[in-house]
């Protein structure tokens, strides 16, 4: 058995974690949140076949290179309709974006021989996913070591904790969370203070960077 390789580098002034994922046997690929510095990403491409360029969400930190990457790689693009809705990007519509492929919940998607599952965790941005696969799974700004990913009203942070409870929370402690900037984490390792943060009283007016602790 053979699992996804994993590779990651950080890009770009908000240093961004863009991913690579790779099927071993077919060296298929699926690139992550092509943030910035388009020639890195190429590096990190090297020889794989990227066939899916897959989002978590579509604010700008994450998207600099999506561009470049759809058009140099001639891959798909996939992302959560409610992404291409926002605001933001109404105002402004990226032709990449509004060319792709939507994604949403329990929907698989294939790297080669190999697949991950799409899970719908809104609250940093009203499309926000994250993706699954065998004991790992890339969550964008979703959740952080220490806290949820910055929210902009105190309902936003509600649907985060709430969909962090449904998707995240109900995996095993020892899955590994790769999130969209900083270190990777564990479910195990923000279990304890997650939960004692969603016991206790939140403040009516409590949205942004919010910690655990
Ligand atoms: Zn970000």
């Amino acid at each position: 058995m053979s699992y996804l390789r994993l590779k990651q580098i950080t890009v770009g002034k908000w240093q961004e974690n863009c991913y690579l994922l790779t099927c071993p046997e077919t060296k298929e690929s699926a690139l992550v949140d092509p943030g910035d510095e388009f020639d890195q990403i190429v590096a990190l491409v090297g020889r794989t076949r990227v066939k899916r360029i897959l989002l978590t969400h579509t604010d700008l930190d994450h998207i600099g290179a999506l561009e470049q990457a759809r058009d140099t790689f001639r891959a798909n693009v996939y992302v959560h309709a409610k992404e291409l809705t926002r605001p933001s990007h109404a105002e402004a519509p990226r032709k990449p974006i509004l060319s792709a492929q939507p994604l949403s919940d329990g929907q698989s998607i294939r790297i080669g021989r190999h697949s991950l599952t799409v899970y719908e965790t809104p609250g940093h941005t009203p499309g926000h996913v994250v993706f699954r696969f065998d004991r790992r799974a890339i969550v964008g700004d979703a959740i952080f070591p220490g806290g949820p990913g910055r929210t902009h009203s105190p309902a936003d942070l509600e649907t985060g904790l709430y969909h962090l409870q449904r998707v995240v929370f109900r995996w095993d402690d020892r899955i590994t969370l790769y999130p969209g900037h900083g270190q990777p984490t564990t479910v195990g390792a923000q279990r304890d203070n997650f939960m004692r943060f969603l016991a206790k009283p939140r403040a009516d007016d409590l949205y942004g960077d919010v910690s655990w602790a």
